[in-house]
Protein backbone atom coordinates (compact mmCIF):
# COMPACT_ATOMS: atom_id res chain seq x y z
CA UNK A 1 0.00 0.00 0.00
CA UNK A 2 1.54 3.38 -0.93
CA UNK A 3 2.02 6.24 1.35
CA UNK A 4 0.97 9.99 0.59
CA UNK A 5 4.64 10.45 0.33
CA UNK A 6 4.62 8.43 -2.46
CA UNK A 7 2.50 10.71 -4.36
CA UNK A 8 4.79 14.08 -3.79
CA UNK A 9 7.24 14.61 -6.75
CA UNK A 10 10.10 16.91 -5.75
CA UNK A 11 11.20 18.99 -8.66
CA UNK A 12 15.09 20.00 -8.39
CA UNK A 13 15.96 23.13 -8.92
CA UNK A 14 12.33 24.84 -9.43
CA UNK A 15 11.89 27.81 -9.01
CA UNK A 16 15.22 28.57 -8.93
CA UNK A 17 18.44 27.02 -8.87
CA UNK A 18 19.29 25.09 -5.27
CA UNK A 19 15.40 24.39 -4.13
CA UNK A 20 13.57 21.35 -4.63
CA UNK A 21 10.00 22.44 -5.29
CA UNK A 22 7.88 19.91 -3.08
CA UNK A 23 5.16 19.18 -5.89
CA UNK A 24 1.53 18.49 -4.34
CA UNK A 25 -0.53 18.50 -7.48
CA UNK A 26 0.60 14.83 -7.78
CA UNK A 27 -1.04 13.77 -4.92
CA UNK A 28 -4.23 16.01 -6.28
CA UNK A 29 -4.36 14.32 -9.77
CA UNK A 30 -4.81 10.60 -7.77
CA UNK A 31 -7.72 9.73 -5.73
CA UNK A 32 -5.97 7.45 -3.61
CA UNK A 33 -3.04 10.26 -2.33
CA UNK A 34 -5.47 12.80 -2.51
CA UNK A 35 -7.93 10.76 0.04
CA UNK A 36 -4.42 10.06 2.04
CA UNK A 37 -3.74 13.58 2.48
CA UNK A 38 -6.92 14.69 3.20
CA UNK A 39 -7.42 12.04 5.49
CA UNK A 40 -3.99 11.82 7.27
CA UNK A 41 -4.45 16.30 7.62
CA UNK A 42 -7.96 15.92 8.84
CA UNK A 43 -7.02 12.94 11.54
CA UNK A 44 -5.11 15.95 13.50
CA UNK A 45 -8.13 18.03 13.90
CA UNK A 46 -9.63 15.05 15.74
CA UNK A 47 -10.66 16.08 19.52
CA UNK A 48 -10.07 19.75 18.20
CA UNK A 49 -12.69 22.35 19.58
CA UNK A 50 -12.85 25.08 16.44
CA UNK A 51 -15.59 27.30 14.76
CA UNK A 52 -13.88 27.28 11.31
CA UNK A 53 -10.51 26.83 8.96
CA UNK A 54 -8.61 29.44 6.62
CA UNK A 55 -6.56 28.65 4.17
CA UNK A 56 -3.46 29.94 2.69
CA UNK A 57 -3.52 30.73 -1.13
CA UNK A 58 -3.13 29.25 -3.54
CA UNK A 59 -2.84 25.49 -2.42
CA UNK A 60 -4.02 26.44 0.61
CA UNK A 61 -7.50 26.08 -0.56
CA UNK A 62 -7.79 23.16 -1.70
CA UNK A 63 -6.85 21.46 1.18
CA UNK A 64 -8.34 23.41 3.67
CA UNK A 65 -11.62 24.09 1.82
CA UNK A 66 -12.18 19.61 1.71
CA UNK A 67 -10.94 19.85 5.00
CA UNK A 68 -13.80 22.31 6.49
CA UNK A 69 -16.42 20.17 4.55
CA UNK A 70 -15.47 17.10 5.60
CA UNK A 71 -15.98 18.78 9.44
CA UNK A 72 -18.95 20.99 8.04
CA UNK A 73 -17.01 23.79 9.15
CA UNK A 74 -16.95 27.59 7.39
CA UNK A 75 -13.89 28.23 5.02
CA UNK A 76 -11.89 31.25 4.92
CA UNK A 77 -9.59 32.55 2.11
CA UNK A 78 -6.56 34.27 3.33
CA UNK A 79 -5.67 35.53 -0.30
CA UNK A 80 -2.89 37.69 -2.04
CA UNK A 81 -3.67 41.49 -1.89
CA UNK A 82 -5.96 42.87 -4.35
CA UNK A 83 -8.10 40.15 -4.71
CA UNK A 84 -10.82 40.51 -2.30
CA UNK A 85 -13.59 42.45 -2.53
CA UNK A 86 -14.86 43.88 0.70
CA UNK A 87 -13.32 45.32 3.47
CA UNK A 88 -9.75 43.64 4.63
CA UNK A 89 -7.27 43.81 6.73
CA UNK A 90 -3.64 43.02 5.63
CA UNK A 91 -0.12 42.09 6.41
CA UNK A 92 3.20 41.97 4.95
CA UNK A 93 5.82 39.70 5.00
CA UNK A 94 9.56 38.88 4.28
CA UNK A 95 10.28 36.39 1.01
CA UNK A 96 13.22 35.24 0.63
CA UNK A 97 13.44 38.00 -2.28
CA UNK A 98 11.27 41.31 -1.27
CA UNK A 99 7.96 41.69 0.25
CA UNK A 100 4.37 39.56 0.09
CA UNK A 101 1.45 40.78 1.55
CA UNK A 102 -2.16 38.67 2.48
CA UNK A 103 -5.51 39.79 3.16
CA UNK A 104 -8.51 38.02 4.96
CA UNK A 105 -11.98 40.05 4.97
CA UNK A 106 -12.53 41.92 8.14
CA UNK A 107 -15.86 40.35 8.86
CA UNK A 108 -14.39 36.90 8.15
CA UNK A 109 -13.28 35.89 11.85
CA UNK A 110 -15.39 37.09 14.69
CA UNK A 111 -13.64 38.06 18.18
CA UNK A 112 -13.10 34.54 20.20
CA UNK A 113 -13.34 32.41 17.11
CA UNK A 114 -11.12 29.59 17.19
CA UNK A 115 -9.46 29.05 14.04
CA UNK A 116 -7.14 26.45 12.19
CA UNK A 117 -4.51 27.71 9.47
CA UNK A 118 -3.98 25.03 6.87
CA UNK A 119 -1.14 25.45 3.95
CA UNK A 120 0.16 22.80 1.73
CA UNK A 121 3.87 23.14 3.18
CA UNK A 122 5.47 24.95 5.69
CA UNK A 123 8.97 26.47 4.77
CA UNK A 124 10.43 29.26 6.92
CA UNK A 125 6.95 29.82 8.62
CA UNK A 126 7.15 33.47 7.37
CA UNK A 127 3.52 32.96 5.85
CA UNK A 128 1.52 31.35 8.10
CA UNK A 129 3.27 33.72 10.70
CA UNK A 130 1.50 36.86 8.42
CA UNK A 131 -1.96 34.61 8.42
CA UNK A 132 -1.85 33.50 12.02
CA UNK A 133 -1.31 37.55 12.93
CA UNK A 134 -4.25 39.12 11.00
CA UNK A 135 -6.36 36.19 12.21
CA UNK A 136 -5.52 37.98 15.88
CA UNK A 137 -5.55 41.32 14.77
CA UNK A 138 -9.54 40.06 14.04
CA UNK A 139 -9.99 38.89 17.41
CA UNK A 140 -9.42 35.42 16.64
CA UNK A 141 -7.45 32.81 18.37
CA UNK A 142 -4.93 30.18 16.00
CA UNK A 143 -5.76 26.80 18.01
CA UNK A 144 -4.15 24.83 15.31
CA UNK A 145 -1.83 25.21 11.97
CA UNK A 146 -1.98 21.78 9.58
CA UNK A 147 0.44 21.32 7.15
CA UNK A 148 0.25 18.36 4.57
CA UNK A 149 4.59 18.83 4.29
CA UNK A 150 6.84 20.56 6.81
CA UNK A 151 10.86 21.63 5.82
CA UNK A 152 11.92 20.85 8.75
CA UNK A 153 15.46 22.49 8.46
CA UNK A 154 14.03 25.62 7.46
CA UNK A 155 13.11 25.66 11.68
CA UNK A 156 9.62 26.96 11.52
CA UNK A 157 8.74 25.60 14.53
CA UNK A 158 11.36 27.78 16.29
CA UNK A 159 9.37 30.86 14.87
CA UNK A 160 6.05 30.12 15.75
CA UNK A 161 6.97 28.62 19.24
CA UNK A 162 3.15 29.86 20.53
CA UNK A 163 1.76 27.68 18.06
CA UNK A 164 0.67 24.05 17.99
CA UNK A 165 1.75 22.91 14.23
CA UNK A 166 1.51 19.52 12.65
CA UNK A 167 2.38 18.14 9.40
CA UNK A 168 1.80 15.02 7.65
CA UNK A 169 5.26 14.57 5.59
CA UNK A 170 8.58 16.12 6.74
CA UNK A 171 11.75 16.35 4.50
CA UNK A 172 14.99 17.37 5.89
CA UNK A 173 16.89 20.13 3.23
CA UNK A 174 14.98 22.71 1.94
P1 LIG B 1 7.19 29.90 4.04
O1 LIG B 1 6.52 31.22 4.22
O2 LIG B 1 8.67 30.02 3.87
O3 LIG B 1 6.82 28.92 5.15
O4 LIG B 1 6.69 29.28 2.67
C1 LIG B 1 5.47 28.64 2.58
C2 LIG B 1 4.79 28.87 1.27
O5 LIG B 1 5.67 28.81 0.15
C3 LIG B 1 3.73 27.80 1.05
O6 LIG B 1 2.53 28.42 0.59
C4 LIG B 1 4.34 26.86 0.05
O7 LIG B 1 3.36 26.41 -0.86
C5 LIG B 1 5.46 27.63 -0.63
N1 LIG B 1 6.75 26.90 -0.65
C6 LIG B 1 7.88 27.25 0.01
N2 LIG B 1 8.89 26.41 -0.23
C7 LIG B 1 8.40 25.46 -1.07
C8 LIG B 1 8.95 24.27 -1.68
N3 LIG B 1 10.23 23.88 -1.48
N4 LIG B 1 8.14 23.52 -2.45
C9 LIG B 1 6.85 23.89 -2.66
N5 LIG B 1 6.28 25.00 -2.13
C10 LIG B 1 7.04 25.78 -1.34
Amino acid sequence: MKKVEDYIKSIPDFPKEGIIFRDVTSVLESPEGFALAMDAMNKELEGLDYDCIAGIESRGFIFGAGIAYMNKKGFIPVRKKGKLPRETVEMGYDLEYGQAVIEMHKDSIKPGDKVVLIDDLIATGGTVEAAAKLVEQLGGEVVKMVFLIELVDLKARNLLTKYDIASVVKYEGE
